[in-house]
């Protein structure tokens, strides 16, 4: 890997504001999803280097609390003109540990950094409560103050902006930060701790764990007592799990978990508006984010029409390595996730469902075949089909046919998740309507892109709770306190 700044590439976790190989000096390898190359190999910590990480953040969080919220602007601001100056460099180490394409990983820096920007800003428009009393002898205030430490755990499908939407609110508010980034993409992690102590942001407010064994270290976050709250992005499965682990201590917590979001087209929609936002919705990250659309309903008249204009746009998806160029459709990350979406498309094929297009894979020698899944796209699914209910995270895209707006409203909510969803018509009334009735957190209309850090990002049912981005943001790192104050 060709860095203007090789020292943004490090193996080492960041504890107490120093880099640390972990008390079993061991390692583990972090490949490269599209070539199976080692990039380089990690220290791999254990339970007790997260105990003294957590340990680092609470001794640092009583003089990052203290800090005026313009001094810690100032250091959050500078973190991230950091970032963006490294823009290049970290997209280099992000496609090369994640596999998206280069143009992808570049948008994904700077989506990461803008949370960043964003709450340096938001730091200073936390606002207090002054409440009539119920007699004249007493006055109420409402103050809110930083929660405390906060453990982070996310996912290796956006290894830097997960941990900035997280790592920004916290700081703001004047938390302090441990951070256990997903084995298989930590170096972006541990870069973004590099431009974090380069920024000037003091020890032991920003610390990251990289291990091998998630449920180790996820074990010392959630029973720690010096630990506040946990933040965690990844699977409902997991995030049940960490859930139940966090009861033991009455920790908060933030969610951000699966998602299986409807994406509907009625017959009044403006269908190349529809199109634009589905190839957006659906093929990012090569299919593998949580708001990525993953069940298609359009209305029966305009089937034919919608599915013929699909199969044209898909035409411009090219799957390889990341690295090159033209590419727009990288690597699943693992074979596992391959053979999870080859097995979704064989049980809907098998249960009826037609392959209308498939694209083909363009892979470099070098590269594993067996980690690319070719662009696919499969009409006639319905809900007995596995594809429909779980979480594609391949780059496929599945098409149902509805009739009425009732029926299709009932498809849509008919599932235990309700993170991100969309839809297209031109009828005003239904905007408000059908938007209104939709359970999830996120509802798209008319627009396949929806995540930015100045809007409220997350979900309900079983997809979590908890909102990263937006004046709420910052809310979830921060306690209210009423204070009283009697005997005037
Ligand atoms: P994904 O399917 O996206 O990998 P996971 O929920 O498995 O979703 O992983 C999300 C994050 O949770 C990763 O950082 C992973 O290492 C971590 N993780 C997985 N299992 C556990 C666990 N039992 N305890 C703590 N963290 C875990």
């Amino acid at each position: 890997m060709q860095l203007r700044n090789p020292n943004l590439l490090r193996g080492e976790s960041y504890i107490a504001g120093m880099w640390q190989q972990g008390e079993d000096l061991q390692t583990f390898a972090v490949l490269n999803p599209a070539t199976g190359e080692t990039i380089l190999n990690v220290a791999d910590l254990n339970d007790r280097d997260a105990e003294r990480a957590i340990a680092a953040a609470h001794a640092a969080k009583p003089g990052w609390a203290a800090l005026t919220v313009k001094e810690r602007a100032k250091l959050l601001r500078r973190w991230f003109d950091l970032i963006m100056e490294n823009q290049d460099d970290l997209t280099l180490i992000l496609t090369t540990e994640q596999g998206k394409p280069l143009a992808e990983a570049k948008g994904e820096i700077a989506y990461g950094a803008s949370y960043i920007e964003w709450f340096a800003e938001e730091a200073k428009r936390v606002y207090g409560d002054i409440i009539a009393p119920p007699n004249n002898s007493q006055r109420l205030f409402v103050i809110k103050q930083a929660i405390g430490v906060v453990a982070s755990i996310t996912p290796w499908n956006f290894p830097n902006a997960m941990l900035a939407r997280k790592a920004a609110p916290a700081l703001a508010a004047g938390c302090t930060f441990v951070a256990k980034p997903a084995h298989e993409t930590p170096l972006s992690a541990i870069a973004l701790a590099v431009l974090a102590e380069q920024a000037g942001i003091p020890a032991g407010v920003f610390n990251i764990v990289c291990s091998s064994s998630a449920p180790t270290i996820g074990k010392v976050m959630t029973s720690s007592p010096l630990v506040s709250k946990l933040s965690f992005t990844g699977s409902t499965q997991v995030g049940k799990t960490l859930l139940e682990q966090c009861a033991g201590t009455v920790k908060k917590t933030s969610m951000e978990l699966g998602g299986n979001a409807p994406f509907i087209v009625f017959n009044d929609a403006n269908l190349d508006l529809a199109i634009k936002g589905l190839m957006s919705s659906k093929f990012r990250n090569a299919g593998q984010t949580c708001v990525c659309t993953n069940r298609i309903y359009v209305q029966r008249e305009i089937h034919e029409a919608f599915v013929e204009k699909l199969s044209t746009a898909m035409e411009a998806l090219h799957t390889g390595n990341g690295s090159r160029a033209h590419v727009n459709i990288g690597p699943l990350i693992t074979t596992k996730a391959v053979a999870k979406v080859t097995s979704l498309v064989d049980d809907a094929v098998t249960k009826g469902a037609k392959v209308i297009y498939q694209a083909k894979v363009d892979t470099n020698a070098g590269d594993i075949d067996t980690h690319f899944y070719p662009p696919t796209l499969i009409s006639g699914v319905n809900k007995d089909m596995q594809i429909s209910r779980d979480e594609i995270f391949g780059p496929v895209a599945a098409i149902s046919i509805f009739d009425t707006e009732e029926e299709v409203l009932a498809s849509a909510n008919d599932t235990e998740f309700g993170l991100a969803s969309y839809f297209y018509t031109s009828d005003i009334s239904r905007v408000w309507r059908f938007g209104e009735a939709l359970e999830y957190g996120i509802v798209g209309i008319n627009e396949g892109l929806i995540s930015n850090e100045m809007a409220p990002f997350g979900g309900i049912k079983e997809s979590g709770f908890g909102r990263e981005g937006s004046k709420y943001g910052i809310e979830d790192y921060m306690e209210i306190k009423y204070m009283c104050l009697g005997g005037i």
